[in-house]
């Protein structure tokens, strides 16, 4: 009788213990997982895009929400942390408890990174292209931390909608990896609530990326992540442009896979 391959070891949550939590924009917080002991080593093992799951009990009821990891890989194994931002959605059962009640100290119970929205490092010069909104900021930081680290000669034009620059979620994040990499992210600000001078108002729509992007077809990649109208409004003036779809890649917040692995205890 031939032997089955051994089964992959079913991912398991685990009580990791909250080592910072950060402000990161109004009603936004970073929060940072030690992960520095050897029996964390699967925490560190990801690709930058991916996510974590957390499972809490809050106010009597378990709740289950993924979470993206907005630092890259390299930093994360440096630091021994591991970074999620969470923006608060107001009556929700998990990023109030987030975003008002978790301290440093706490444990939570956290699944290994996962996901397929992901960056593998390509060495050579390339162009890519970011359209983000609010808490989707998160994962494409780490994507765009790893583009820019990968080769000097890429580019990243991003185009970045939130409400306000106060809510703009991990803004200073971006800041910093533009003043860092000389340049060579772009980063198109556009605000739907309030009129900033110099920036865009009102929403990401057609005649902004027409704008912003001139000749797509030379665009490598396009990574996007956000509300689902800006998600499917980007992905419908692409696909009018006739940019294949394997060079689409795309996170929806609003849908996780099955989540079924045991709990910690
Ligand atoms: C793969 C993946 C990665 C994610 N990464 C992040 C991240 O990095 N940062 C982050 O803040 N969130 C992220 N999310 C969203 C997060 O998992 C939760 O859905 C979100 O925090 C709301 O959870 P809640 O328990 O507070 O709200 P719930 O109790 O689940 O929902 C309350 C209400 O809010 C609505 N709602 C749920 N999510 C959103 C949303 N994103 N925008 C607007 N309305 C919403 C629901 O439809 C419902 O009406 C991610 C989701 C997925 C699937």
């Amino acid at each position: 009788m031939p032997l089955l391959p051994p089964a992959a070891p079913r991912p398991r949550f685990a009580p990791l213990r909250v080592a910072r939590v950060d402000p990161v924009a109004e009603h936004a917080v970073s929060i940072a997982f030690d992960v520095a002991a050897p029996e964390h080593a699967a925490y560190l093992d990801y690709a930058a895009g991916q996510y974590v799951t957390l499972d809490a009990r809050i106010a009597g009821e378990r709740v289950r929400q993924s979470y993206s990891l907005w630092t890259r890989p390299a930093r994360a194994a440096a630091e021994g942390l591991i970074r999620i931002a969470v923006a608060e959605i107001a009556g929700g059962r998990m990023s109030p408890w987030l975003v008002s009640h978790v301290a440093v100290g706490d444990t939570l119970d956290v699944l290994p990174p996962r996901g397929e929205f992901t960056y593998a490092a390509q060495p050579g010069p390339a162009r890519h292209a970011i359209v983000a909104g609010g808490s989707g900021i998160t994962p494409v930081l780490a994507i765009a931390a790893d583009i820019l680290a990968a080769d000097p000669g890429t580019h990243i034009d991003l185009v970045l909608a939130n409400r306000t620059p106060a809510t703009a979620v991990l803004r200073h994040e971006v800041a910093a990896l533009a003043d860092a990499t000389h340049g060579r992210l772009r980063v198109t600000d556009v605000y739907s609530r309030v009129q900033v001078p110099g920036e865009r108002f009102g929403r990401i729509d057609e005649p902004l990326l027409a704008e912003r992007f001139p000749a797509p077809g030379d665009i490598a990649h396009w990574w996007l992540c956000g509300p689902e109208g800006l998600l499917t409004r980007t992905e419908a003036w692409l696909a009018g442009r006739g940019i294949p779809t394997e060079r689409v890649h795309r996170e929806r917040f609003t849908t996780t896979g099955p989540v079924d692995p045991a709990p910690a205890n």
